[in-house]
């Protein structure tokens, strides 16, 4: 479950310069595509489209089928986990952050949602002894350790769909090859969408769009748009 697709979607905002000029693509259930561009080609927006956040001027967006004009927004946020950029913490127990919003979970599933997000894996990775720190208050966690964080978080949630938006954006290449792994983890089996400006962070994506201006200039696997010196 979980097949988007973007039937021919254009957009402006109010009654600005068209954004998106006729986009098409779909991600079938279970992969992964990657979008991306340079700043101001529309990525966020396409993003945000999604969400329904706005309406589209003409085209249609798709979910399994479904055209996400008729669905509520809530339920499309039921459907849709999406990783931030710039994740924001409470100043509260690493747990409590990790099921914000799922207060409800159980210890069961909180623990196969860590397995989902390979929490072990990322725990290895923080400091001496974080492990066993996750009930603590007032951690101070570095930007890579917060995206773990926000991965686990949407994984709890159960989303059949997965929006990377920029997620390794913020950090430096060291810590985002870091996160990686976990991040690869999360979209394994699970329809992805990943939006990025650097061609070097979608390695494991099936297919790459290229978004230049609003429009889709290129796609192919990231060997071939390598090759092809795109990005
Ligand atoms: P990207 O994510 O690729 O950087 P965006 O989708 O953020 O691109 O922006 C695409 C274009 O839409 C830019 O020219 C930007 O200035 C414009 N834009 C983004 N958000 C708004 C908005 N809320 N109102 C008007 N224009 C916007
Ligand atoms: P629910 O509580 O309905 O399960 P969430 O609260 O987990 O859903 O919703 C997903 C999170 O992603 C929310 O924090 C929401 O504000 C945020 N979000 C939704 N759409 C976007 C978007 N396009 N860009 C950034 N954050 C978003």
């Amino acid at each position: 479950a979980g097949a988007i697709r973007f039937e021919n979607v254009r957009f402006r905002y109010e009654a600005g310069r068209e954004i998106l000029k006729g986009i098409s693509f779909e991600v079938p259930p279970g992969k992964s595509v990657a979008i991306v561009g340079p700043s101001g080609a529309g990525k966020s927006t396409l993003s945000r489209l999604l969400f329904r956040f706005y309406d589209l001027e003409s085209g249609r967006i798709t979910i399994d089928g479904q055209d996400i004009a008729r669905v509520t927004q809530s339920s499309l946020r039921a459907a849709i986990g999406i990783v931030p950029q710039d994740t924001v913490l409470f100043n509260d127990t690493l747990e409590y952050n990790i099921r914000y919003g799922r207060m409800e979970a159980s210890e069961a599933e909180l623990r196969q949602a860590a397995e989902r997000a390979q929490i072990g894996r990322f725990i290895e990775l923080l400091p001496e002894g974080f492990a066993t720190r996750v009930g603590e208050r007032g951690l101070k966690l570095s930007g890579g350790e917060k995206q773990r964080v926000a991965i686990a978080r949407t994984l709890l949630k159960g989303p059949s769909i997965l929006v990377l938006d920029e997620a390794t954006s913020a950090l430096d290449t060291h810590t985002e090859q870091e996160i990686q792994s976990a991040l690869d983890e999360a979209a394994r089996e699970r329809t992805t969408l990943t939006i990025a400006h650097r061609l070097s962070t979608i390695v494991a994506a099936d297919e790459i769009l290229v978004l230049k201006a609003g429009e889709i200039v290129e796609r192919g696997s990231h060997a071939g748009l390598l090759e092809a010196g795109g990005l």
